[in-house]
């Protein structure tokens, strides 16, 4: 039955920047379905636990700063070996530095592209080998931006990894699809989350920003939680290199 394939029962589920805002969202969604959750972090996870746990679901905490590669075979190796396998990697982690372009320094420059586009590609060549390893496919679900689309404004290192990480999405999909391996990307509109802090205290652009938004509100955590389910499950086995926009019409203006 058509449902049936939504569930994640028996899955183990790996998600980075797992302690707050739309990581914690995916996490809990994740948990919903079925899986069995492993929540990556740079600091405690444990508010994430509780609204896992109270609701009977499994989570185990990875610390780990996604500001080198470093941590990345040691987080595949946790995962597996607390629950045998892996089957979901959720690439959440991302920052965002704005400054004006033609003042934009290069530290911040390597901090963005380090953590939202290397560590990114890394992990998903970790968890690709883990689940070409185990023989059984598995999902990579990466996490874009309306920037891999758009230009953006006072974001350059920004809008270059999140258009970089949609045509990873695409370029890693062709060569792993005949694995079994599906990977997809979510592109969030404008949610209310740390990210977008700065953005919604300046009251002009925020203004602006909402009155282009055709669904007229900021999404939430919760908006996120149906396109990741669907792009984790068999209900999604035929869809490769997609980037989904959970965007309340964003877009299509
Ligand atoms: P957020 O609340 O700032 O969450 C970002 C997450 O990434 C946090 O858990 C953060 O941990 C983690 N992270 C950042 N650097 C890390 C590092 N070096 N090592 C490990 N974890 C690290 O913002 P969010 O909106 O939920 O962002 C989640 C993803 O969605 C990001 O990739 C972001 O670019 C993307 N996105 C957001 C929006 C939006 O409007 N909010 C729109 C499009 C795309 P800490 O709490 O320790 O910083």
């Amino acid at each position: 039955m058509i449902l049936d394939k939504f569930s994640l029962k028996g899955k183990t589920a790996v998600v980075t920047g797992a302690n707050t805002g739309l990581g914690q969202g995916m996490c809990v969604a994740l948990s919903q379905a079925g899986a069995a959750v492993a929540g990556v972090a740079r600091r405690s996870c444990e508010q994430t636990r509780l609204m896992i746990e109270e609701n009977g679901g499994e989570f185990l905490e990875i610390i780990a700063d996604l500001s080198s590669i470093e941590p990345i075979d040691r987080i595949v190796n946790e995962a597996v070996e607390k629950f045998g396998s892996v089957d979901i990697l959720v690439n959440n982690a991302g920052i965002i530095i704005r400054e004006d372009a033609i003042d934009y320094a290069e530290e911040s420059w390597d901090k963005v592209i380090m953590t939202n586009q290397k560590a990114v590609f890394f992990l998903c060549q970790a968890f690709a080998r883990q689940y070409i390893k185990q023989g059984s496919g598995g999902k990579i679900v990466n996490v874009a931006s309306m920037l891999s689309y758009q230009g953006g404004i006072r974001v350059p290192s920004y809008t270059a990894s999140k258009s970089a990480v949609l045509g990873l999405t695409r370029a890693l999909a062709n060569e792993w699809a005949s694995y079994g391996i599906n990977v997809n990307a979510i592109a969030p509109g404008y949610m209310a989350t740390n990210n977008t802090n700065q953005l919604r205290s300046d009251e002009q652009r925020s203004n602006e920003i909402l009155e282009r938004i055709p669904a007229g509100r900021w999404g939430t955590p919760e908006d996120m939680m149906g396109a990741v389910v669907f792009l984790c499950s068999e209900a999604s086995s035929y869809v490769n290199g997609f980037t989904v926009a959970v965007d309340g019409g964003w877009l299509a203006r």
